[in-house]
């Protein structure tokens, strides 16, 4: 069985969560009480329901309880977000996603059950100041508040060089987990291992270790 996925609130967020979702063939119901942003989305996914999803009666009806996932993209509304939230963990969905609009916000959405919290701008911004900083990070994956993981395009000052030349868990304190080659994925690399052209190497580390290692290969 496909999952079933639900967003509520057609803002650029959700609209964007509600195609993207649509793109992969999933069945997606569209939920939002401005008419105009449920005729946009309309056209993109198979089910879209005006309706304002603090009426807890409305969201029932709505079958909302089958769904195994539901997207709270209620951004500006911090009231209405906190109140769908805790109707939709009531209904009894298993898996409540909600973009929060600060930490505060994020706190309380947690403490009504919210099982993940996002917070899309914080985390964009921390993604284009990673890229900004080091031109070389591919990605980058918060793990906690304290940890994350990067990946990180080998620098020319990495090149021929083997693991323990680089001494990445001495210098940084950051452990190199994996090298990714294009399809090739070394995920238990020797210290004698060189490090190639092309080589991505996938960093776990403490956010201020990892960024001393970015800085340093920049
Ligand atoms: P973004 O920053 O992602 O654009 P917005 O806060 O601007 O997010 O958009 C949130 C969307 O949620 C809007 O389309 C708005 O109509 C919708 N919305 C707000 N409150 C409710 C509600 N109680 N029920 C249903 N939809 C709502």
């Amino acid at each position: 069985m496909k999952k079933q996925f639900a967003v509520i609130g057609l803002g650029r967020f959700g609209f964007s969560v509600a195609k993207t979702l649509a793109d992969f063939d999933f069945e997606v119901l569209a939920i939002d009480s401005n008419e105009q942003r449920t005729q946009e989305a309309s056209n993109v996914v198979t089910h879209v329901v005006q309706a304002d999803s603090t009426d807890e009666e409305a969201l029932r009806a709505l079958g909302l309880r089958n769904f195994d996932v539901v997207v709270v993209a209620i951004g500006q509304d911090i009231q209405a977000s906190i109140l769908t939230t805790i109707i939709v963990k009531e209904i009894g969905v298993p898996k409540v996603v909600v973009k929060a609009q600060n930490e505060l916000h994020g706190k309380v959405l947690k403490k009504v059950g919210a099982d993940k919290v996002i917070y899309p701008e914080r985390d964009m911004g921390m993604r284009v100041a990673h890229h900004l900083v080091s031109s070389n990070i591919i990605d980058y994956i918060e793990l906690s508040d304290d940890y994350s993981i990067v990946e990180i395009a080998a620098a020319p000052a990495m090149i021929g060089k083997n693991l323990r030349q680089l001494d990445i868990r001495a210098k940084f304190g950051c452990n190199v987990m994996a090298v990714k080659n294009g399809d090739k994925m070394n995920i238990a690399p020797h210290a004698e291992d060189l490090i190639k052209e092309g080589d991505v190497l996938v960093v776990v580390g403490k956010n201020t270790d990892l960024q001393h290692f970015e800085v340093a290969f920049a």
